[in-house]
Formats: structure tokens, C-alpha cells, sequence
């Protein structure tokens, strides 16, 4: 952009006339820099005028939309036929793009005579012409059988709302054919072909020759984003961003800028250096040597943009091998957005789809919560032993432990009674290191106890023998309120010798073991469970909580009538679903892509937790790196080259896609985004990445809004409601921190569940807050027995 903005200034009003009018200032006058930077700068603001939707009528210089919005990537092949109008000759070409170890381009060609009668008579005899002339050309090649595609220069100034379309604003040149002008080139090229009747074509393209001229550049080199004609008249042309482009929609990405620059001055802007810039131009023009000419010329460049690094050069046949190139591209673009789409398209769930999913959601709860059926059942409905949210009685201090997501804490929760009721904490956040996550069970709870001992030495309470509430995210099979077995671990979890045993039991041996202090563990608490608590302190209808951070699980007020798991039918107790398993029978095969079944095969515990894996922060960013692999090797994105960053695990965090998703995000910064990443991206590429991450967090708000509404609908029908408002408190970083995945979700609730009046509240800190909530319950409870 800012070398088409340079060569303005030189090459503007090169007219033939006026290479007559050389002679004795030839070599008197020269235009300063301070000129020519004036020139530059006038020439900024035209184009300005010229891409804006309010001077655009009035600008000089057009700068027309071309809707080419991408150069050559190197990957593109096919058999073409260029028509090239509008030159000094009428030429017809077959291109052959092939792709044998490097890509090479075979050129046929033919030139044809266009008498100047024709040139000047009506339009339809003109087209008649040229499909009589491409009729000759495809029999000379034997292609009359075929449909090929093909590209039309057509270097005369034109309105396009398409790629595949050419309205003619004006003649120049040497045509005048009536009836052409205000038509779309196109379709008279198309009438023609279609009353001869002996051959079909499928026009592509319309292309000005400076984007042919950059088109072909392109081809050889990845930087040539500039196309610049000086011959019977001048050009240029210039990607540009789309969102500079008031003319067509959009913002995202580029598109090749057709400036029309030939104009500038007509409206007298340029009076007053006219004719010291032409001479300097003529005088160019009429060295036969060229070389002096193009030497100035780079080197006027390079002194006037010194921070800029501008490469020339040479177009070969730009005109012909350049529409070959665009319907090139428009071709494998066309081909590719197919096949991208064919792809996506398995990640959008209709309403039907959505609506199944509920309903097997709710299947697999009610096998859960049966005696018959828990044991097989995968969505395992774990009884919690919590049976009401808080009162606002609660009343202590309180120690909570959180583990189970990203980080390790403990924490010192101070509740307080009373009119003005008021929780204060007090927390420190320790590492848990992968090998003792993957370690043995004795490394991970003697490096909890030490880090307890850390917190309480910091804290000044080591003697207060407080009662902690331990939160433990993981499936936990509970007996009482501080009892706890673990099923089997999740997310990143892997400690040997577990899976089985009673965690509190495990934490007090760790405890034990150090024989420094004493604690008094009363309740095992599920994250979920802390989050809904913590929201109930603040909102008594909330009696559902949920998370979507590193994994994703929701837990709700039962009936204990519904709960066969655990003596008693009178009045409610909490049911952490475990929901994270759902889809493990293979319920949801249906919906599972291929690159669902590759995260899940490459992950520590493949087949497991298979809805978690198509919804939590721990593997969306994972599900998009695999897309984005397979793409990449079906040669739609980073020119076919997969990079050792892209091959790495884990390396695209879910992060990046709330990043990547964030409306306020220009394409560009997506692009440096993905540099970050060691991505090198084009800008169609960040596109295309862009709309992956899109299909995949838009997946997984709908749902988790699928197996909300199951257990929304749950509640309403055990209470016998036709309609129930309740709120869920929710957590998790995924829900907080991306740009759409809430109000999706919220959306997807709304549509399936149209009885229940949801609300969502955020839960802040569940996990510390929410386990001395229900610790101070438990204490009471246990008071309230021993007395
Ligand atoms: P946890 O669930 O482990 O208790 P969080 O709720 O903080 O903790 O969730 C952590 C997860 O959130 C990480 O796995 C990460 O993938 C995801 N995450 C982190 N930052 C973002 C973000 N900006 N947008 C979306 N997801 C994020
Ligand atoms: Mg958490």
C-alpha cells in the first residue's frame, strides 16, 4: 500500500501526447522531495475520498473494488483460459497450473485481430467477436468439450459487486462499442457464447490487467501486494484492508484495490506541478534503455519510504497469466470453502440434534440416580450428603483446601452472623507440579499437608485445629459428608494408588505422617457443589451449580426420593452428575467428530469424560489445533506447511480462542496472535482460524446448554411445576473469560427448555468460599447430633 501511495506521485498523467512536448526541459527541471512529498500526501488523501462511501461519487480516483481478496499461495492448479481485452492486441490463453514437486505454469497463447470497425460498433457484435475468437482458440485446442474455467482481463474501468462480474463505468483506450457501457461485461460475453451454442464456459473472473500484474507477481513472490502498469496508459493496484473499504461489506481480511489512478489531477489538484511532473515522467518514457527509467524510479522509491523495504518486479504476460492466476485462486478458493464448510458444518447442531441431546442427557440421569442402574451408568449422579444451602447462620472460621483445577490453594475463610453478614478470606496459591500430580497418591497429599503447613505458618493458626472443608474435583463416590472415594481421576490428574480410596482418609494419613499439627476435616466438597453454595449465600433460589473451566460439570437439588443411592425420602439433597462423562457409552457417537476421537485418543484418560472433552478450557483449544492440522494438510491453510508448533500438544490454549473470537479483535491482531504462536498466518488463513474457533466454542455453549436444560427441566417436573424460575451459580474460567460462550449457552437453555426461567449468577470463588459454607453446616449438623 504505501509503494502504490509512492509511485502516485511519478507516474500519474503519463500520456502519450505529451511525450511529444519534450524537448529543452529535459534535464532543467526536477521535483524536489518536499514536492513529491506533497504529492504523496495529496495523493493519500484522493485515495481516502475514493474508498469512502460519502466522497466515493465525487473522488477522482476510483479506487474500485476488485474482489480479489487473496494473492497466489503456491497451491494452486488447474487447466485455465485467459481473455485478455483491452490491450494493444486481443489475446486468448490456456494455463496450465500443475504441481509436480514445484509448482509450474504451461502457457499456449493466440492473438487475435479486433478491426476497428468492430471496436467501434455495436456491443453485441464486439462480444459476438470474442466468443467467436475463444470458439476458434478452444477447437485449435481441442477443449471444445470441455468447461473450463476462465478469466477475462478486461483493463477498462469497472464497477464490480462480484468477482464474476464487470460493469463497465467508461470506455477509453481505443473502443466505443455502443450499448456496453453500464452492462455487465459477463453477462454479454455469456449471451454470446450461449447463442453460439458450440462450446460452454464458465467465466470466473473479470480482472483488471494491474491486478493480473500483481496476481502474477504473487505467484513468485508471497510479498507482491502491488500491481503497477506503465505502458499505453498507467495503474496501480494494491491490497487493501477491508475494513478501509466502505464500498463493500465486511471487515475482515483484504482485498485488491483497483485504484484507476490514471484520474488523479482531472479534478485540477495537481495544476500547479503539471508540467514539471510530466517532463519528468516523459523524459522517462522516452529513454528506449528502460533501465535509467526503473533505477529512478526504485530509487526515488527507497528515498522517499526509507522505513519500507520495496521489491520490483518484472510482470511476465501479467494481463493473460494473471487472469489465469486470479481464476486460479477464485477456483481453489471456491473448492476450498466447500470442503472447509463440508467440514464445520459437522460441529453446528440443529435444534433437533440440540433436543436429543437433552433428552439422552436425561436418560442417563435417571440411570444414574436407580439403584438398578447406577452401577453401569456413566453420568454417575454421586449423592453429596448436602442436603440444604446455607440459612445465613453460619457462623466460624474456616480452613478450605481446593484441588483439583488448575492450581492448588488453601484458604482461610472467617463467616460471620448476623445482620450484617460477612465473609472474609484469606488465601495462598501453591504449584502442583506434573510429577506428583502423575506421581505416586503418598507424594501428592504429603506435598498438600506440606503445603497446609506453608499456609498455616504464614497465616499464624497452626495450634486453632480448625475444621477444613476439603474441595475435590474430581467423581467421588460419598457415604457421608466426609467420606469420599474416588472414582478415577480426570483432567490432568494421574496419581498412582487413588482411584478407590477415601481421599479424607488419605489427607488425614498425610496429616498423620507429618505429626506437626492436627485438623479437623469435615466435609469433602465437589467444586460445583461449593460453587452453587456460595451463590445460595447470596441468592436462595440458586440450587444448581455448574462449571465450565479446565472441565466441566453441574450439580443441582434433588429429590431424595429420586435418590436410590441413599436412604430416605423426605426433603432434598445435593447430586454432583458428574456430567463430564456423559456420552462415555457412546451416546453421543453421533455427534462426535473425527477430531473429538483425536483429542480423546491422545489424552490420559481416552474414552472417558467424552461430553467434558467437546466443551472444557482443557481440550477446545486442542480440538481446534487438530482441525487446524487436517486442514492444513488438505492444503487450506498455512500453505500446506505444518509447523513443529502446530504439531505440539496442548499448544493452542483455549485462551487464544477467546482471544481470537473477541469482536474487538481486527483480523491483524489475530494474525499476531497466531505469530505469537509461531503460526505465520496470511490474513485468509486467520480468516479460516478465526471461523474454527468460532464453530468449536459455539459447539460447546450449545451443549452445555443442552445438558443444562436437562437438569432444569429435571427440577421443574419433579416439583410439579409448568414453569420454575431457579438460578444456576456458575464458575469457571472458560465462562467467564469468553466472549460468547455464556450468552450461547444462556441461548441454548432458553430455546430448549422454554418452561424455565433460568437465571445465571457468577459465582466468585466457589471452590473456597462454598467449602466453608458447607463446612459450617456440617459442624452444625454434627453439634445439633452430639447434643
Ligand atoms: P479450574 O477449572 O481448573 O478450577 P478455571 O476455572 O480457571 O480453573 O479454568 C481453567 C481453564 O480455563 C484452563 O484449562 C484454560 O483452558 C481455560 N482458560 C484460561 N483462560 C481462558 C480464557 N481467557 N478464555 C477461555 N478459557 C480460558
Ligand atoms: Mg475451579
Amino acid at each position: 500500500m504505501i509503494a502504490a501511495q509512492l509511485l502516485a506521485y511519478y507516474f500519474t498523467e503519463l500520456k502519450e501526447d505529451q511525450v511529444k512536448k519534450i524537448d529543452k526541459y529535459l534535464y532543467a527541471m526536477r521535483l524536489s522531495d518536499e514536492t513529491l512529498i506533497d504529492i504523496m500526501a495529496r495523493f493519500r488523501r484522493e485515495m481516502k475520498n475514493g474508498l469512502s462511501r460519502d466522497f466515493n461519487p465525487t473522488a477522482a480516483v476510483k479506487m474500485l473494488p476488485t474482489f480479489v481478496r487473496s494473492i497466489p499461495d503456491g497451491s494452486e492448479k488447474g487447466d485455465f483460459i485467459a481473455l485478455d481485452l483491452g490491450g494493444s492486441y486481443f489475446r486468448i490463453l490456456r494455463v496450465k497450473v500443475s504441481h509436480e514437486k514445484k509448482q509450474t505454469v504451461q502457457m499456449e497463447s493466440e492473438i487475435y485481430n479486433t478491426p476497428e470497425d468492430i471496436m467501434h460498433g455495436s456491443g453485441t457484435r464486439l462480444f459476438d467477436h470474442v466468443a467467436e475468437c475463444l470458439g476458434d482458440f478452444m477447437e485449435k485446442q481441442q477443449i471444445k468439450d470441455k468447461k473450463l474455467p476462465v478469466g477475462f482481463t478486461f483493463s477498462f474501468p469497472c464497477r464490480q459487486s462480484k468477482l464474476d462480474e464487470g460493469i463497465l463505468i467508461t470506455w477509453t483506450k481505443r473502443f466505443k462499442a455502443s450499448g456496453v457501457e453500464g452492462a455487465d461485461v459477463v453477462r454479454l460475453l455469456n449471451r454470446a457464447i450461449k447463442k453460439r451454442g458450440d462450446y460452454d464456459a464458465d467465466i470466473m473472473a473479470v480482472v483488471n490487467d494491474t491486478v493480473g500484474t500483481m496476481m502474477t507477481c504473487g505467484f513468485d513472490d508471497q510479498r507482491c501486494e502491488v500491481g503497477l502498469i506503465i505502458g499505453t496508459g498507467t495503474n496501480a493496484c494494491y491490497m487493501e484492508e477491508m475494513r478501509h473499504i466502505d464500498l463493500v461489506e465486511g471487515d475482515e481480511g483484504r482485498m485488491c484495490i483497483n485504484t484507476e489512478w490514471g484520474a488523479f489531477g482531472d479534478d485540477g489538484s495537481l495544476e500547479d506541478i503539471r508540467t514539471e511532473f510530466d517532463r519528468e515522467i516523459d523524459r522517462g518514457s522516452l529513454n528506449p534503455g528502460k533501465q535509467l527509467y526503473a533505477r529512478r524510479l526504485h530509487k526515488t522509491t527507497r528515498r522517499l519510504v526509507p522505513d519500507s523495504e520495496v521489491r520490483f518486479l518484472l510482470s511476465e504476460s501479467g494481463s493473460g497469466k494473471g487472469a489465469a492466476m486470479v481464476t486460479a485462486v477464485a477456483y481453489r478458493l471456491s473448492e476450498q470453502h466447500r470442503l472447509i464448510d463440508e467440514t464445520l458444518a459437522e460441529f453446528k447442531l440443529t435444534h433437533e440434534q440440540l433436543l436429543q441431546v437433552k433428552k439422552r442427557m436425561r436418560a442417563e440421569m435417571e440411570a444414574g440416580l436407580k439403584k438398578k442402574t447406577h452401577e453401569t451408568a456413566k453420568v454417575k449422579m454421586l449423592p453429596t450428603f448436602v442436603r440444604s444451602t446455607p440459612d445465613g447462620t453460619e457462623n466460624g472460621d474456616f480452613l478450605a483446601l481446593d484441588l483439583g483445577g488448575t492450581n492448588f490453594r488453601v484458604l482461610l475463610v472467617k463467616i460471620r452472623s448476623g445482620k450484617r453478614r460477612t465473609v472474609e478470606m484469606h488465601n495462598k496459591i501453591y504449584a502442583i507440579p506434573i510429577e506428583v500430580m502423575q506421581g505416586t497418591g503418598e507424594e501428592l497429599f504429603d506435598h498438600i499437608v506440606t503445603c497446609i503447613s506453608d499456609f498455616l505458618d504464614y497465616m499464624g493458626i497452626k495450634g486453632a485445629r480448625l475444621p477444613l472443608g476439603f474441595t475435590f474435583s474430581f467423581p467421588c463416590k460419598q457415604t457421608s459428608l466426609d467420606a469420599g472415594i474416588l472414582l478415577n481421576w480426570t483432567k490432568g490428574f494421574k496419581a498412582t494408588d487413588c482411584e478407590g480410596e477415601d481421599v479424607v482418609y488419605l489427607l488425614r494419613e498425610g496429616i498423620k505422617r507429618r505429626e506437626e499439627f492436627d485438623l479437623d476435616v469435615v466435609a469433602v466438597v465437589n467444586d460445583t457443589v461449593g460453587t452453587m453454595m456460595t451463590c445460595a449465600y447470596e441468592d436462595p433460589n440458586c440450587e444448581i451449580g455448574l462449571i465450565v473451566g479446565t472441565g466441566s460439570n453441574a450439580c443441582y437439588m434433588e429429590e431424595m426420593r429420586n435418590i436410590e443411592m441413599v436412604d430416605g425420602e423426605q426433603g432434598r439433597m445435593c447430586v454432583n452428575t458428574e456430567w463430564g462423562a456423559f456420552g462415555d457409552n457412546g451416546c453421543l457417537d453421533d455427534i462426535r467428530t473425527i477430531y473429538d476421537k483425536a483429542v480423546d485418543d491422545y489424552s490420559l484418560n481416552a474414552g472417558k469424560q467424552r461430553y467434558e472433552k467437546m466443551i472444557s478450557g482443557m481440550y477446545l483449544g486442542e480440538i481446534v489445533r487438530n482441525i487446524l492440522i487436517d486442514f492444513t494438510k488438505r492444503g487450506f491453510l498455512f500453505r500446506g506447511q505444518i509447523s513443529e508448533t502446530l504439531k505440539t500438544r496442548h499448544i493452542f490454549e483455549t485462551k487464544f480462542l477467546s482471544q481470537i473470537e473477541s469482536d474487538r479483535l481486527a483480523l491483524l491482531q489475530v494474525r499476531a496472535i497466531l505469530q505469537q504462536l509461531g503460526l505465520n498466518s496470511t490474513c485468509d488463513d486467520s480468516i479460516i482460524v478465526k471461523t474454527v474457533c468460532g464453530a468449536v466454542s459455539r459447539r460447546a455453549a450449545q451443549l452445555c446448554g443442552a445438558g443444562m436444560a436437562a437438569v432444569v427441566d429435571k427440577i421443574r417436573e419433579n416439583r410439579g411445576l409448568e414453569h420454575l424460575e431457579i438460578t444456576v451459580g456458575v464458575d469457571g474460567t472458560l465462562y467467564k473469560l469468553h466472549p460468547h460462550f455464556s450468552r450461547i449457552m444462556h441461548q441454548t437453555v432458553k430455546d430448549l427448555a422454554p418452561n424455565c426461567d433460568v437465571t445465571f449468577l457468577l459465582s466468585e470463588d466457589g471452590s473456597g468460599k462454598g467449602a466453608a459454607l458447607i463446612t459450617a453446616v456440617g459442624c452444625r449438623l454434627r453439634d445439633a447430633e452430639q447434643n
